[in-house]
């Protein structure tokens, strides 16, 4: 059959699963073996560089020039002493994914020599030839090149380079000339030293023994894993990362049976392997299991201190393609990559914790730290009211736009899950008014902060459908899409609650001074808090119609379109956070603005393309000859005597006909949508004209085309089907 769908379907079907070597040793002798970690700093560096490095690691104190030349020298020496033969200042640049430009350790002297170089400069500063990616405008505006400087908070690793050799990863910030942000870690690094700031001076409040807050990330991380074959047999997968055409499967997710169902063995064998090789590299990747959808995964880590975190998924993302590769699959971490089920998330789990071990989300049976708990708690809750569409922003992309708001995935509403016990006990707080305190009163009981109630042991008490969910002892950010770099909203939501906990900070003192018991004022201030969020706790169902009506009485934002939740940037109010904080300046908060909308337009513009393509070239081509055989059939039983009419095959052939008229004609007007959306100027109403008038055509096109799949003979069928794409093992 000449058909490439089912050349690829031979190639799929019953691939036996790779056989995955593990390694020998116990995962505590290689756990971390590919990162120039604490212990090899400690083992290679004199002790007084190495001392300068943690402080630096810790602090965010700068490294002296000479230090910078010892640690290169020592990181060259690990490196090449297990293998590396290049290295690379490796960043995080706005267009989302991993960047790196690979030097050699080695240079060629003018006589033609080999000699050996890494030396500190190289280390700490690089300037890659890096003016292909975007900067909004920021470096054409200051200074052609940008550069990439070491972050030492993060370790340098090893990466296969699949030629036998390694490569030295160098984390690090990418910024301009001008020392504007043109990556994620900039910002991020930023809000989290901020963060880190604030709380650490509330916590002067609680207990004096705090010198640090650390913000914590566990990003869970869900994906679909399709054949390799049938992933190149299907061009809109390729090249846009999603399926723009498919009818659904007889079986979809209906019976829920993949759902922590076994592992098929195939797939198995691929996360074993992406394990070993995330070990190696220090990701703490901790569960495994099927997710809702057929062909759907999930993978969690432990959690650790953000930026790292963040590292660690996006490294993660790179390696799981790379396994992938050898298991003869293709990863999807696309938001939605099948209609009608369950698209991809990486619920970001964040908290704070203290250097003392104090997580500051995690509530306590001892009233005083009820009280800081309540404390941080209810500061996140203002900051997460006050700056929702901020915090929608940060999470809008063209691919979550698919996501958000459909059946399965958190509403575009942002709202807050605390659970009925937090509600209970904060209804209490805010009915104690006037409390009046005499000698020998216990403070917290007559607050009634008695004890804590035992908060959501059970998950039972959890609510899946809440975008923003209090979940024990950290909040899940769910709404974040799969393909997402975290920091993008992480950025955001340390910012927005360090600047609230500066606020709190202000008006504790002003009680203070005002000769206000402490504990009174913190609930004073608190109850506040609650009275004013009020609206955005919601414990019910968020993917029911009501809560959507609900919302909207409320006067909660819902924004469904991804350039104008982008457009949430550019208020007054999310400006000033970012600049108050000090965490980007209103030109670098523009520059990602109009990033991002580039990023939607072209997101959006190659779909468009796919989607003509297939249909024209695909489709209707298909359902054309499909037509002509139809009607030589109907020819040749009316001339046989079969039949004298042929009614029935005439009808179908109308209904092709029909389906086909319709796509060429929505085809066509969906280019001259893309036509009018090219010659406008502003790129914010570029964006919204992709948003609305070019992606309209979208669903109109494919529900003709799943319509035609059903009609039209399987064996003459071209593009992969769902139910193939989907359950292939
Ligand atoms: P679940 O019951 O949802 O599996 P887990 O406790 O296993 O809950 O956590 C899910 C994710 O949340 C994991 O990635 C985990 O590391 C992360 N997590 C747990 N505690 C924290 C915390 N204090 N800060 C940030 N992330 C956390
Ligand atoms: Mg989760």
């Amino acid at each position: 059959m000449s058909n490439m769908r089912f050349k690829a379907l031979e190639a799929a079907y019953n691939r036996p699963a790779v056989h995955v070597a593990a390694p020998s040793e116990k995962v505590t002798e290689y756990y971390g073996s590919y990162t120039f970690n604490d212990e090899v700093m400690k083992a290679l560096l004199t002790p007084e560089a190495y001392l300068k490095v943690s402080s630096a690691t810790k602090s965010g104190s700068s490294i002296d020039r000479e230090v910078a030349d010892e640690v290169a020298a020592a990181m060259k020496s690990w490196a090449t002493s297990k293998g590396a033969t290049h290295y690379t200042h490796w960043f995080q640049p706005l267009t989302g994914g991993t960047a790196e430009k690979h030097d050699a350790f080695f240079d060629i002297s003018s006589s033609g020599k080999a000699i050996e170089k890494f030396k500190g400069s190289a280390l700490v500063q690089q300037e890659p030839d890096a003016s292909s990616f975007p900067s909004g405008g920021l470096r054409a505006t200051f200074e052609a090149r940008g550069y990439t400087g070491w972050d030492p908070s993060s370790p340098a690793f090893l990466m296969d380079n699949g030629a036998g050799g390694k490569t030295l990863c160098i984390p690090s910030v990418f910024i301009s000339y001008t020392g504007e942000a043109l990556d994620y870690k900039t910002p991020l690094l930023r809000a989290l030293h901020k963060l880190d700031r604030a709380a650490t001076a509330i916590m002067y409040y609680f207990d004096r023994n705090v010198s640090k807050v650390t913000a914590t990330l566990g990003p869970e991380q869900e994906y679909f894993l399709v054949d390799k074959a049938l992933y190149y047999a299907r061009p809109d997968l390729m090249m846009a990362g999603r399926t723009v055409f498919g009818h659904s499967p007889a079986r979809g997710q209906q019976l829920e049976d993949h759902y922590f169902g076994s592992i098929p063995p195939r797939v198995n064998a691929f996360m074993v392997d992406f394990e070993f090789e995330a070990w190696k590299l220090g990701i703490p990747v901790r569960t495994r299991h099927n997710e809702v959808a057929p062909g759907q995964f999930e993978c969690a880590p432990t959690f650790e201190e953000l930026n790292l975190s963040i590292d660690h998924n996006a490294l993660l993302m790179d390696l799981m393609q790379k396994v992938a590769e050898k298991h003869n699959f293709k990863v999807l971490f696309h938001e939605k990559p099948f209609a009608g089920i369950n698209g991809s998330g990486k619920h970001n789990n964040w908290s704070m914790m203290t250097d003392t071990g104090i997580n500051l989300l995690a509530p306590s049976t001892k009233p005083k730290e009820t009280l800081r708990f309540l404390t941080f708690l209810m500061n996140v809750v203002k900051a997460v009211h006050d700056h929702a569409d901020l915090l929608r922003a940060s999470i809008a992309s063209a691919g979550n736009e698919y996501r958000l708001g459909a059946n399965e995935a958190p509403p575009a509403i942002v709202s807050i899950f605390l659970g009925d016990e937090l509600i209970r006990l904060l209804e209490t707080l805010e009915s104690r008014n006037e409390v009046q305190l005499e000698k020998g009163d216990n403070v917290f009981y007559k607050l009634g902060i008695t004890r804590t109630p035992p908060l959501m042991r059970d998950n039972t008490d959890r609510n899946r459908t809440s975008p923003f969910a209090f979940t024990g002892n950290k909040f899940e950010y769910r709404a974040v899409g799969g393909s997402a770099n975290s920091a993008s909203t992480m950025i955001v939501l340390n910012t927005i609650v360090a600047n609230q906990l500066q606020e709190f900070r202000k008006e504790l003192e002003a009680k203070l001074e005002a000769g206000e018991k402490k504990e009174l004022a913190v609930v004073d201030i608190l109850k506040e808090y609650y009275r004013h969020s009020k609206r955005i706790l919601f414990q019910g169902n968020g993917y029911s119609d009501n809560w959507v009506a609900e919302a909207a009485q409320r006067g909660l934002s819902n924004i469904a379109s991804t350039p104008i939740a982008l457009g949430k940037y550019m208020t007054p109010s999310s400006i000033e956070v970012f600049e108050k904080i000090g965490v980007l300046t209103e030109r670098e908060v523009h520059a990602r603005y109009e990033i991002e909308l580039e990023n939607y337009i072209k997101k959006v513009q190659i779909e468009s393309r796919v989607v003509g393509d297939l249909a024209l070239n695909h489709v209707v081509s298909t359902a054309v000859k499909y037509q002509h055989q139809l009607a030589q059939t109907a020819k040749s039983l009316v001339e046989l005597g079969l039949v004298e009419e042929a009614e029935p095959l005439k009808d179908l052939i109308r209904e092709i006909s029909k389906h086909m008229v319709t796509i060429k004609q929505a085809v066509s007007d969906m280019t001259e949508a893309r036509k009018k959306a090219n010659g406008t100027e502003d790129i914010t109403q570029k964006a919204i004209l992709y948003g609305s008038e070019v992606k309209e055509y979208f669903e109109k096109i494919r529900y003709e085309v799943d319509k035609l799949e059903l009609i039209i003979d399987d064996e003459d069928w071209p593009l992969v089907k769902y139910r193939e794409l989907l359950f292939v093992k």
